[in-house]
């Protein structure tokens, strides 16, 4: 089929009907309407558009996929270092101009996730999955379908696993196996971009217990099944205004809260069910494999705030203030140190049943830095921007004839004739630090990806501790750890 074109990604998006709802509304023509158009264009269009500009596509096409065929990067799955390095710089460059956009290749992180543990799974059970899930991925880069990622259950009382809930459904389940597949029920929480998306992919969002296995489950499903129904909720729509929201006016994610309302999946459509010993790895590998991405993303994000922090310094005569300078310093450095160890979680990867899996270490303690720093980086730009980011005019005052000459004058910075530049300047930081859309980004980065305390407990669990205590223990033997005579007792 070639790479996808936007036109047909959204002409795909016309030929099927999700039950969704946003607003009250029940919704029927997603492609058309404005409540999804930001989304449509962040995570749709434009990470498919990215791949056929002339000055983009190096870094956005690569080869061969599982079909022989050249392939978006964000369909590909990697079976090297350099692959994930070219994942890496794919995310960056498309969150730089679209911040949530690097985040989209979320169904193709579960999919490598379900490829490695599958095969571990039929080597060691006897079971037939990895070649449904082969062929599921062959169909994925062929059509370039844009999946969406629903892992995240609703969960009731977190401090209960799935099979003690009080109600049976809090996860989601299998209720029932048929000769020709399976019927499941449950909610998933959070589903970014599933209203844009062809079809769903479902992985268990953490480890289970023998008594959980009919909570392990992982299958794909057109978005359009019978009986999933999308809720969704976002900001676009809110402030279109390109003038007011120069970034989110084309950026969302907008999220879906998934209900699946006894659902009928074939056989050939399920990766696990009931092999409880496996979720966990398949939840984690998948979380290890999207973190690295996020970095790169989130590293295009922080590029926009260094960019817009000394554009608003300029404007305003107060770049070469050492506080400035400091300030933006900072910023500098949060941006290199979460790239650096990006590169490094692909650079120290290991090869999992034949593909690329980052150093979970690296990889979360880079996305618990990328919270830090966005909150850092955020606080920054607002000081170094000044009061104006939330105070100065709505676009409509700004452009109506007789407000306008007191505006130009009153609104200049270092220039003259620097007001209308100046406001825009503004407006930019107000979108991506001080709206609903930047209050979106103080939520996501915390939780997006799973929550801090879920990164810190991979971090604990994967490093080297027993080496550490290793290194403790041989500092006990004093100068005899470095080969010299020892000196106990005198
Ligand atoms: C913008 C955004 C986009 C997202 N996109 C997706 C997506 O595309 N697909 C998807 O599947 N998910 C997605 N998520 C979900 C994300 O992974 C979750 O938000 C995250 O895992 C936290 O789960 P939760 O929101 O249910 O919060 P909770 O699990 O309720 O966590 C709230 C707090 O309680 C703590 N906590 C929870 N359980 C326990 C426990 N047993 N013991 C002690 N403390 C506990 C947590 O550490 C956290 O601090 C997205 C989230 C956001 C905000």
């Amino acid at each position: 089929m070639g790479l996808r074109t936007p036109e047909q990604y959204v002409e795909s998006l016309r030929q099927q009907s999700p039950e969704v709802y946003a607003r009250g509304e029940r919704i029927t023509n997603v492609a058309d309407h404005p409540l999804f158009a930001s989304t449509m264009a962040c995570w749709g269009s434009w990470v498919c558009r990215a791949a056929h500009m002339p000055e983009l596509r190096a870094g956005m096409v690569v080869s061969p996929d599982l079909n022989g065929e050249e392939c978006h990067v964000f369909w590909h799955m990697a079976t090297s270092v350099e692959d994930l390095l070219t994942n890496l710089r794919a995310a960056r460059t498309l969150s730089e101009r679209s911040p949530l956009s690097g985040y989209a290749s979320i169904g193709r992180d579960q999919l490598q996730s379900l490829l490695i543990v599958t095969r571990r799974m039929d080597r060691e059970l006897g079971t037939s999955y990895h070649p449904r899930v082969v062929s599921y991925v062959q169909r994925f880069q062929r059509e370039q379908l844009m999946t969406a990622a629903a892992v995240t259950d609703v969960k009731g009382d977190r401090s209960k696993r799935p099979a003690d809930q009080d109600d049976p459904d809090l996860y989601l389940r299998v209720i029932e196996r048929r000769d020709d597949g399976i019927v499941v029920r449950g909610a998933k929480a959070h589903t970014s971009g599933s209203v844009v998306a062809n079809e769903l992919v479902i992985i268990p969002q953490r480890a289970m217990r023998p008594e959980d296995a009919d909570y392990a489950v992982a299958f794909a499903t057109p978005v359009d099944t019978p009986g999933i129904k999308l809720v969704c909720r976002g900001f676009s729509g809110e402030n279109p205004d390109e003038f007011e929201a120069p970034v989110s006016s084309h950026d969302d994610l907008m999220e879906s809260f998934t209900i699946f309302d006894d659902v009928f999946v074939p056989w050939e459509r399920v990766f696990m069910c009931g092999e409880s010993a496996y979720a966990g790895d398949v939840a984690n590998t998948f979380a290890n494999v999207n973190r690295q991405g996020y970095l790169g993303a989130d590293v295009g994000k922080l590029r926009l705030f260094i960019g817009a922090a000394q554009l608003a310094a300029e404007l305003n005569g107060v770049a070469k203030a050492p506080h400035i300078r400091s300030k933006i310093t900072e910023m500098i450095r949060l941006e290199r140190s979460i790239w650096a160890l990006g590169v490094t979680a692909s650079i120290e990867s290991r090869s999992e049943e034949g593909w690329q899996v980052p150093d979970p270490v690296l990889t979360n303690a880079g996305k618990h830095m990328a919270m830090e720093g966005h909150y850092l980086a955020a606080r920054n730009l607002l000081e170094i921007a000044g009061g104006s980011v939330i105070t100065s005019p709505y676009v409509e005052d700004i452009m109506r004839p007789d407000l306008r000459p007191f505006i130009e004058k009153y609104y200049r910075g270092v220039e003259p004739d620097s007001a209308m530049e100046r406001l825009r300047v503004m407006k930019l930081i107000r979108d991506l630090a001080a709206s609903e859309y930047g209050g979106y980004w103080y939520t996501e980065i915390i939780h997006g990806s799973g929550s801090p305390e879920a990164e810190k407990l991979q971090m604990y669990r994967e490093h080297d501790l027993d080496a550490c205590v290793g290194l403790a223990r041989h500092a006990l033997l004093g100068r005899a750890a470095v080969g010299e005579r020892p000196v106990v007792g005198v």
